[in-house]
């Protein structure tokens, strides 16, 4: 059967790009308001937890972060109070581009095993072709994915259009049959998922949240890719 990765967060740690990015949109903030790097810290954290509070999510300046979903709109919505005049989504697709990040440990194994039993790879991600293809190829995921479908494979981000994701993976679920969705973010990957009737399976790595008891629909979560194989033979012929 057809098992279909998300890349970012899924595949790829992104810690190290939370890191610079992070650094980068403090350092912005700072010459944005003209405050020390501290001060500038100190602002956009506070302004953080008083929108934690007041929505309970997870925030952008916990010890480990996910710049993904959750984290990216709460850093837009802390920086439009500091400092309206900077753009997180696009410093993060700038610093997303310049930033390499490395598999997870547990990626290239899980892939592997996948392999061996005969199931069939796919990536979809909303990250562009020429930068996933050189991911893949840099964190030596390449000879065990299949087929890649990126984000300017369609006209806009892939996941950022859920009408055109859901009728990618209708397409899949009628060439492959059963179709089993791997991601990290219920919203992009998974729901969408869901609803064009694939299997999903959500991740939840040490600093992303469990929302899972939430989502009664959700098929598998998992805490670690290890564990990705032998449900795939569960749930399918290879
Ligand atoms: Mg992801």
């Amino acid at each position: 059967m057809l098992v279909l990765f998300d890349l970012d967060g899924t595949l790829l740690d992104l810690s190290l790009l939370a890191a610079v990015l992070r650094e980068s949109i403090v350092r912005m903030v700072a010459d944005e308001i003209g405050v020390s790097t501290d001060e500038a810290e100190g602002q956009l954290a506070g302004t953080e937890d008083e929108l934690r509070q007041q929505e309970g999510k997870v925030t952008f300046f916990s010890t480990k972060v996910h710049p993904d979903e959750d984290p990216l709109i709460l850093l837009n919505q802390a920086l439009q109070r500091v400092a309206p005049a900077i753009d997180a989504v696009g410093a993060y697709s700038r610093i997303r581009t310049s930033c390499v990040s490395p598999p997870f440990p547990d990626a290239l194994p899980c892939l592997e095993a996948l392999k061996a039993r005969g199931h069939t790879i796919g990536v979809c991600t909303n990250t562009v072709h020429e930068k996933a293809v050189r991911e893949l190829i840099d964190s030596g995921l390449t000879p065990h994915v299949v087929f890649l479908v990126a984000g300017d494979d369609a006209a806009r981000p892939l996941k950022g259009d859920p009408p055109a994701y859901r009728r990618k993976l209708e397409e899949l679920v009628r060439e492959h049959g059963v179709v089993l969705v791997v991601g990290d973010v219920v919203s992009l990957d998974l729901a969408p998922a869901h609803e064009a009737g694939c299997r999903t399976c959500l991740v939840v790595r040490d600093y992303t949240p469990d929302r899972s008891r939430m989502l009664p629909w959700l098929d598998h979560v998992v805490r670690s890719l290890a564990e990705v194989p032998p449900l795939a033979d569960r749930e399918g012929p290879a």
